[in-house]
């Protein structure tokens, strides 16, 4: 939510509207911890005040918003499902706190993941030299997380994020001008490879989180996810398969010999995505990866 001028509330009004709204999630089974975190974001409150209560007995708190207003987004909570880090507006990601609306994917914890694998690909025994250099793309880049992340471990290497989404770009540009990441990240309006045809061949790296999940499968996800998060960046068509398999076919045209391909896929997805790998015929070394609940989750792949 965007934020407006700073607002003030006495401690006492917001320890009342704090004991009422965590008996509101209990009622409405929403883990209680979401309420303190809010505050955090919001109000600007530490853990141990909330934790001591002791905010109660401060005669003045700043508020990101009006207490009324955030008791209306709290009822969205409640009876719409309004995931909360969209009533924060941001969401913490890796080392970063990351603005999101929803107009982007809320990026997730596992999605942590492929920065690491990312890392580990480009420092492997025998990986090429020019990996932690050069051309890096993150293809539906949404809030921008993805590209951040490489940025902040390939200093060397210039990052280009994609998004069909001109709302998802505004996010992700504020997010890369907030954190300082303006110069190293370029971003890019279309299709997956589409707005980088002038730098075929040269890429060291690609990653994306594309969308997965098979459309007759996005209306039974949480009602957080399916009434609030954008289906552009969750329904992968029909066998959920529809984006792997484009990124597939083209990346070995933009992917320089030696380059990482590496994407997060769904659970089950792991063997069809390497069968696709494999019989492309442009890809070596095809690694299939767990996360950290023990599902396939990630794809590794080289450019010939
Ligand atoms: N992991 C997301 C979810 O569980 C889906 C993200 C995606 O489709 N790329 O809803």
């Amino acid at each position: 939510m965007a934020k407006k001028q700073l607002q003030v509330v006495s401690g006492l009004q917001l320890w009342r509207w704090r004991n009422q709204a965590i008996a509101d999630a209990i009622a409405y089974n929403i883990s209680p911890v979401e309420v303190d975190w809010l505050l955090l974001e919001v109000a600007g409150l530490d853990r141990l005040s909330l934790r001591l209560e002791s905010f109660k007995e401060q005669p003045e708190i700043q508020m990101a918003l009006t207490l009324e207003d955030l008791e209306q987004l709290w009822q969205r909570r409640l009876n719409e499902r309004l995931p909360v880090q969209y009533i924060a507006g941001v969401t913490p990601w890796r080392k970063f706190k990351i603005a999101v609306s929803n107009a982007v994917l809320i990026p997730r914890p596992e999605t942590e993941s492929l920065i690491d694998l990312a890392v580990a690909a480009a420092t492997h025994r025998g990986a090429a030299p020019f990996l932690n250099s050069g051309h890096w793309a993150d293809l539906g880049t949404g809030s921008g997380a993805i590209a951040l992340g490489l940025a902040d471990t390939f200093p060397k290497a210039t990052i280009h994020a994609v998004d069909y989404s001109l709302e998802a770009l505004k996010i992700a540009r504020d997010n890369a001008h907030n954190l300082s990441f303006d110069n190293q990240i370029k971003f890019h309006q279309g299709s997956w490879w589409e707005p980088l045809s002038a730098l075929k061949g040269e890429f060291s790296g690609m990653v994306s989180n594309p969308p997965y999940i098979p459309t007759n499968t996005v209306a039974t996800l949480q009602p957080e996810v399916v009434k609030h998060e954008p289906h552009l960046a969750l329904d992968g068509g029909l066998d959920g398969l529809d984006c792997i398999r484009q990124l597939i076919e083209i990346s070995p045209s933009y992917l320089r010999p030696g380059g990482v391909w590496l994407i997060e896929m769904m659970a089950g997805q792991g063997d069809i995505v390497q069968t696709l790998l494999q019989k492309q015929g442009s890809y070596c070394n095809i690694q299939i990866h767990a996360d950290l609940a023990g599902i396939d989750r990630f794809a590794v792949a080289y450019r010939k």
